[in-house]
C-alpha cells in the first residue's frame, strides 16, 4: 500500500490565505486583530516555535505585540504582564509560550489569562466548554488534527480512534473532539497495558509521545490501512522526526502525516484562526466567517 501523505503545510497555507481575507474584512469593520505573545527565558525550541507563530501572524495580517521576560522572572512579573494584557482592549489574544521555567507554575499562569483571550484554549473555562461540546477557543494542536482529518475525509463516526497521549495540550482535548464526532476513542499512555493490542485496533491512530528512540511507532503497532497522525516532534540524529518509523509505517497505512510538514503547521494556522475568533467575539462581529 502506498499511503497518502496528509500535507499539513499545504492545508495550513490555504487556511492562512482564507484567514488573511477575514482579517482584512475585520479591519474594514474597524477591528484590527492583535495577538500578544509572551516568552519567559531563552529555551531554544520555544524561540523557534514562537518565530513561526510571529511569521504566520504577519502573513495573515494579525498585529503582534511580543513580550520577552528573563528566565529568572518571579511569578508576580508574569502575572502583572498577563493582567495588563487582559485589560488592554487592543489585544485580542494572549499566547503564553510553554514550557515555562521550572520555578513557575504553568497551570496557575495559564489560569491568569482571560478565557476570552486564551487563544491556546488551555484555561479551565475553555477546557470545560470543550467537555460540553461547546468549545469556542479550542486548543490549537487538537483542532489542527481535526482539520486534517476533515480535509482528507477520514470517517470518524463509528471508527476506532486510538490516541497515544493523555496531556492537556494534546490527548485530552482531542478525545473530546473525536467523541463529539461519534468516534470510539481509546486514550493510551505510559502505564497502558497490552499496548500493541490497543494500537493495532485503531482505524485512526494519533501518536504524540516525543520520546524517541525509547518510544518508536513501528509497523507491527499499526493496522493495515489505518490513518496515522503523528503529532510528535523528536530530535533524532540532529533531524526533526515524529514518533513513527516513517518509511515502514507508510508502507502499511492508507494515510499518514509527515514530520515536519504535518500537524506542526496546522497548529500555527489554528492559533491564527483562534485569534480572529477571539477578535470577532470581543467586538460582536457576528457575521465574521471564522464564527461560522
Ligand atoms: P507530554 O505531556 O510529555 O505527553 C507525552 C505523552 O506520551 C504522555 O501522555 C505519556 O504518558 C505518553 N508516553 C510517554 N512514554 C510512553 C510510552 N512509552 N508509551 C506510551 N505512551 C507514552 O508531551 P506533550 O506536550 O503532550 O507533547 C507530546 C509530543 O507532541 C511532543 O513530541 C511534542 O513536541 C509534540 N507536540 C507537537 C505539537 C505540534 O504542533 N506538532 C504540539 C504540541 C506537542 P504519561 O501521561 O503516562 O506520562
Amino acid at each position: 500500500m502506498t499511503a497518502i501523505l496528509m500535507d499539513g503545510k499545504a492545508l495550513a497555507a490555504e487556511i492562512k490565505l482564507r484567514l488573511k481575507e477575514e482579517a482584512e474584512m475585520m479591519r474594514g469593520a474597524g477591528v484590527s486583530p492583535k495577538l500578544a505573545t509572551i516568552l519567559v527565558g531563552d529555551d531554544a525550541p520555544s524561540k523557534v516555535y514562537l518565530a513561526g507563530k510571529h511569521k504566520a501572524a504577519q502573513e495573515v495580517g494579525i498585529g503582534l505585540e511580543t513580550h520577552h521576560l528573563p528566565g529568572t522572572s518571579p511569578a508576580e512579573d508574569l502575572v502583572l504582564l498577563i493582567r495588563r494584557l487582559n485589560a488592554d482592549k487592543s489585544v485580542n489574544g494572549i499566547l503564553l509560550q510553554l514550557p515555562l521555567p521550572s520555578h513557575l507554575d504553568s497551570r496557575a499562569m495559564i489560569e491568569e489569562i482571560s478565557p476570552e483571550k486564551d487563544v491556546d484554549g488551555l484555561t479551565a473555562v475553555n477546557m470545560g466548554r470543550l467537555f460540553y461540546n461547546k468549545g469556542v477557543l479550542v486548543p490549537c494542536t487538537p483542532k489542527g488534527v481535526m482539520e486534517l482529518l476533515h480535509h482528507y475525509k477520514v470517517t470518524l463516526a463509528g471508527s476506532r480512534c486510538v490516541i497515544i497521549n493523555r496531556s492537556a495540550l494534546v490527548g485530552r482535548p482531542l478525545m473530546h473532539l473525536l467523541l463529539a464526532e461519534d468516534a470510539t476513542v481509546t486514550v493510551c499512555h505510559s502505564k497502558s497495558l497490552d499496548f500493541l493490542s490497543l494500537t493495532r485496533q485503531a482505524d485512526v491512530l494519533i501518536t504524540a509521545v516525543g520520546r524517541r528512540p525509547s518510544f518508536t511507532l513501528t509497523r507491527e503497532m499499526v493496522k493495515d490501512g489505518a490513518v496515522v497522525i503523528d503529532v510528535a516532534m523528536n530530535r533524532l540524529h540532529g533531524k526533526l522526526v515524529g514518533d513513527a518509523e516513517f518509511g515502514e509505517v507508510a508502507e502499511k497505512v492508507s494515510m499518514i502525516t509527515p514530520v515536519p510538514g504535518g500537524v506542526g503547521p496546522m497548529t500555527v494556522a489554528m492559533l491564527m484562526e483562534n485569534t480572529l475568533i477571539a477578535a470577532a467575539l470581543q467586538n460582536d462581529l457576528k457575521d465574521a466567517g471564522v464564527l461560522k
